[in-house]
This record gives structure tokens, C-alpha cells and sequence, in this order.
């Protein structure tokens, strides 16, 4: 059975220390939670958090472990650190009326124990294992489910989403990480905890997203949001892509290519996740019909970046990871040719940015399966790929920085401020140089500027 798959050598041996410390101290120590689901249901890697739950106060775990630290939003969590990792330490949370009566026996335990894990959210994560004496809690069910592949709420499931809005997000995570299906009432409460879902913090949702956007298929999360109505709440922008009808570059609809996107995007990129996701939110905007009934979306790029940005801010992710997501929408659509240029390409390079590349064309592999013409990988971007590094590795200047002239080198040829008029002489004979390297020498640049740039900010193209 399930339980036999279970052995303590599971158990990181530090981790197992922290169990037999607080249980030699007299309390009980359970792995608990996910760790718990997922050595049971066998995944590989091991579990990465270890949470262990114990009848011990947060004092007493302190005192046992000095350089513990008491952390945040969850309390009763004294956070231990470890040479596996930081492992996580939570006092059973009972109601008061235990509480006020503790009595330190097995009878006790065992209620606080079993209570603790019925306030979990799902079966699957309502599983305690002690790994020393090999024994397994499991009050509400959660091994036949784990072994059904089954997501079903703790308890009645309306309240219990109604207690904490973030449940049904965690129940869609939970269907894309885990694969499994939602119970049949777990499922049919959902949209019945709407209003509770719009009122939790943004934080807590952005962190759910994002483990829902490493699992394998993250669609399968967002379909459990879209049939529970839910999606609009906090994605309003991938809500609106549903139905909205393509062309014959497409096999589906806006909103379930979005999907399938991002499943293929590569799942440890969470960027590339997150921009596949976005890539096409402009779509439903900028749709127009041609007289032939095909349909055109242009500068759905542009638009989508601003949404894009829109709804990171709302999900308060950090400036860093949204101004790299709304680049790589903007992006999106490049259409690269044989014919392109040299030049062309280092203008490429210079608009995407070289540490943006590989995830465009990641992006752009994603984009191409998702669009379900089964059209195979595209190889034209082995080809870009190819001149993108061999213009790389001829280190041609592809920055204002890589120029051989800079700013006060433009003041001090045409006695000028500084303002931004130096900056705009800088874009141009970048533009230039990208055109033809073999300006960028230091005399060459330095005439350029005393020719072309002392009446004209704009200058002359032509240099001979
Ligand atoms: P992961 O492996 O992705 O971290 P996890 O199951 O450990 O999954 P966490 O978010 O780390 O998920 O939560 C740890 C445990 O705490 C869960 O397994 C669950 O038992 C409980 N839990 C977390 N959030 C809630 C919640 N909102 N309501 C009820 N129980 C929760
Ligand atoms: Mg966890």
C-alpha cells in the first residue's frame, strides 16, 4: 500500500534531527503538509520545504532552537534553519477551547493533531507522517484521493472558500501542479466564493500564479478558473480573450492559444511563462475584420504590453520582472527573413537587447506550437539564431556604449550643453554604425560630428 512507500530515509537527515530533537523534548513532530503529499504521491525531486507540525509552543520551539525565527504572515511558525534548507516549524493550531484545557497526553495530541489538519485546504495537503515512529495521520481522507488524483476540499466546500478567498486559486494551482481532477463538489463551489476570491491580497495570488506557471500544463489551472467564471477576478485581461476568433495562422481562439502557449513555454522560465501568457492580451482590442473575413490585429504587440503591465502591477509583481515580461510582448512579433540584412540584425539585436534573446525565441517556439497548425518547429530562427551569435562574437558595436566616441566627446566637438541633444547625436551615429561598422573608429565618428552635426541635429545618412 501507499504507506509502504514511505521510509524515513525520505527525510533529509537534518530534518529528521528537528523532528527527534522536539519529540526527545517531549512533543510531538510530524512532517505535515505538502512534503508530506508529495512523498507520498512519490515525486521527484523530493519536496523542497519541509514543514513540520508540533504540539510545542512557538516558545518552546525557541527554546530549543535559539536561531529560530519567528516569521510573518503565518503564526506560529518558527523557522529553523538547516543544512537541508529552512524547515518550518508550526504549532498545531487548535481552537481555544483545547487550548485553554491542555492537557499533554496522547489524547490530546492526537485531537490537536487531527484539528490542525482539518483546517487544512485540501486532503491531499491534509496528511501528517511522523518518518521516526513510521506513523501516518491521514483524518480526512487524503491517500485514496492522492491515489485517485483527486483535488477535493477539507470539510464543506463553500465555507471553506469563503474562509479564505486564496482557496480556490490554490485549487486551480493545485489542478495544474498536481495534474489531478477537481472533486465534483469542490468544483461546483467555486463560483460561489467570487467576491471572496477579489478580496484577497495581490501578493498571495501572484505567488500561487506563479507556482501554477511551473507546472507542466499551467492550462489546466487556468481552465478550473475559467469553468468556475473566476478567471476575470484577477486575470480580467485573459478573460476577455475567450472566443475571440483568429485566422487561418490559428487553430484556436485567442484564449485558448494563450493557453497552450504557455504550456509550451519552457516551464523553469518563468518570464518566458509569464510573457506567453501575455502575448497576445492586446489581441481583443485591436481585432478588425478585412473585407475577406480574415482577421488582423495590428500593433496587438503594443497594446499588449500596456495591459501586460497593467495586470503585473495589479498582481504586484516586482518593476524588474514586468518592464522584462512588457519587452518581451512588445517583442513578439519580429519577422525574420533570409533577406534581412546584417544590419538588420544587429538592429535586431540592438532593439531586443542581447539578454533578452533567448527568451524571445523560446517565446517564439511556444507561440508556434501553441497556434496548433502543427506546423513543426520553425526553422528560420536556427538560422537567426546562428547570425545573432555570429554578430555576437564579432563584437560590432550593438550599444551607445560600444561606440568609440561618447557623450563628452559630442559636447566638446560642437561646444555643446549637456542636454538632450547629445543623446539624440549618440542614437544617430549608433544608427549609423549599425548600418556600417567600420565607422565606429574614434577620427571617423569625431569628423562625423563636426560635419554632419554642427547646423543639424538629425544629420546626413549619406557618409560616403
Ligand atoms: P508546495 O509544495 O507547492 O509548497 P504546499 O502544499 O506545501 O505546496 P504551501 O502553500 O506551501 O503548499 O502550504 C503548505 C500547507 O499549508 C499546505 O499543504 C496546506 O496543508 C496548508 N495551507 C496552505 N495554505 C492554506 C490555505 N489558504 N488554507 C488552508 N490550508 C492551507
Ligand atoms: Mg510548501
Amino acid at each position: 500500500m501507499t504507506q509502504a512507500r514511505l521510509s524515513s530515509t525520505q527525510v533529509p537527515g537534518p530534518i529528521l534531527d528537528v523532528l527527534r530533537r522536539l519529540q526527545e523534548a517531549g512533543h510531538r513532530a510530524y512532517v505535515i503538509g505538502g512534503a508530506t503529499r508529495e512523498l507520498l504521491s512519490g515525486a521527484r525531486p523530493a519536496p523542497q520545504d519541509w514543514d513540520v507540525g508540533t504540539s510545542a509552543t512557538p516558545e518552546e520551539v525557541l527554546r530549543l532552537y535559539p536561531k529560530g525565527v519567528a516569521t510573518g504572515a503565518r503564526f506560529g511558525t518558527i523557522t529553523v534553519p538547516t543544512e537541508a534548507g529552512p524547515c518550518e516549524v508550526t504549532t498545531f493550531r487548535v481552537e481555544s477551547e483545547y487550548k485553554d484545557a491542555r492537557h499533554p497526553d496522547r489524547v490530546t495530541f492526537v485531537r490537536e493533531l487531527e484539528e490542525d489538519l482539518r483546517r487544512r485546504d485540501f486532503t491531499v495537503n491534509a496528511m501528517a507522517w511522523d518518518p521516526l515512529a513510521d506513523r501516518l495521520v491521514d483524518p480526512t481522507g487524503g491517500i485514496p484521493d492522492l491515489e485517485a488524483g483527486v483535488l477535493r476540499a477539507v470539510g464543506d466546500p463553500l465555507t471553506r472558500f469563503r474562509e479564505d478567498g486564496l482557496r480556490p486559486i490554490r485549487a486551480a494551482r493545485f489542478a495544474a501542479t498536481l495534474g489531478f481532477a477537481l472533486e465534483e463538489k469542490t468544483e461546483r463551489a467555486l463560483p460561489d466564493a467570487r467576491t471572496e476570491v477579489g478580496r484577497v491580497a495581490a501578493e498571495r495570488v501572484q505567488e500561487e500564479l506563479m507556482k501554477m506557471l511551473r507546472a507542466p500544463e499551467p492550462s489546466r489551472g487556468f481552465e478550473v478558473l475559467r469553468r468556475a467564471g473566476l478567471l476575470g477576478v484577477w486575470l480580467p485581461e485573459i478573460e476577455k480573450t475567450i472566443a475571440v476568433p483568429q485566422n487561418r495562422y490559428h487553430a484556436y481562439d485567442v484564449y485558448f492559444h494563450t493557453l497552450y502557449t504557455c504550456d509550451a513555454a519552457p516551464a523553469e522560465k518563468p518570464v518566458v511563462r509569464l510573457a506567453a501568457l501575455f502575448h497576445d492580451v492586446g489581441k481583443p482590442e485591436t481585432r478588425q475584420e478585412r473585407e475577406d473575413g480574415e482577421a488582423t490585429f495590428y500593433n496587438h504587440q503594443f497594446v499588449g504590453e500596456r495591459m501586460a503591465r497593467e495586470a503585473m502591477e495589479r498582481l504586484r509583481f516586482s518593476r524588474d520582472l514586468t518592464d522584462r515580461v512588457a519587452h518581451l510582448v512588445r517583442q513578439h512579433m519580429f519577422d525574420y527573413r533570409p533577406q534581412w540584412t546584417d544590419a538588420a540584425v544587429r538592429r535586431f539585436i540592438r532593439s531586443v537587447g542581447v539578454e533578452a534573446i533567448a527568451d524571445l525565441f523560446d517565446l517564439r517556439i511556444a507561440d508556434n506550437v501553441g497556434n496548433g497548425l502543427k506546423t513543426g518547429f520553425p526553422h528560420y530562427l536556427e538560422e537567426l539564431r546562428g547570425r545573432v551569435d555570429a554578430t555576437l562574437e564579432a563584437e560590432e558595436a550593438l550599444s551607445i556604449r560600444d561606440l568609440e566616441v561618447d557623450g563628452s566627446d559630442v559636447m566638446a566637438a560642437l561646444d555643446l550643453p549637456p542636454g538632450p541633444r547629445v543623446g539624440k547625436i549618440l542614437d544617430q551615429l549608433l544608427e549609423e554604425v549599425l548600418e556600417n561598422p567600420s565607422l565606429n573608429r574614434r577620427e571617423r565618428l569625431l569628423e562625423r560630428i563636426r560635419q554632419g552635426f554642427s547646423i543639424d541635429t538629425q544629420g546626413s545618412r549619406d557618409l560616403g
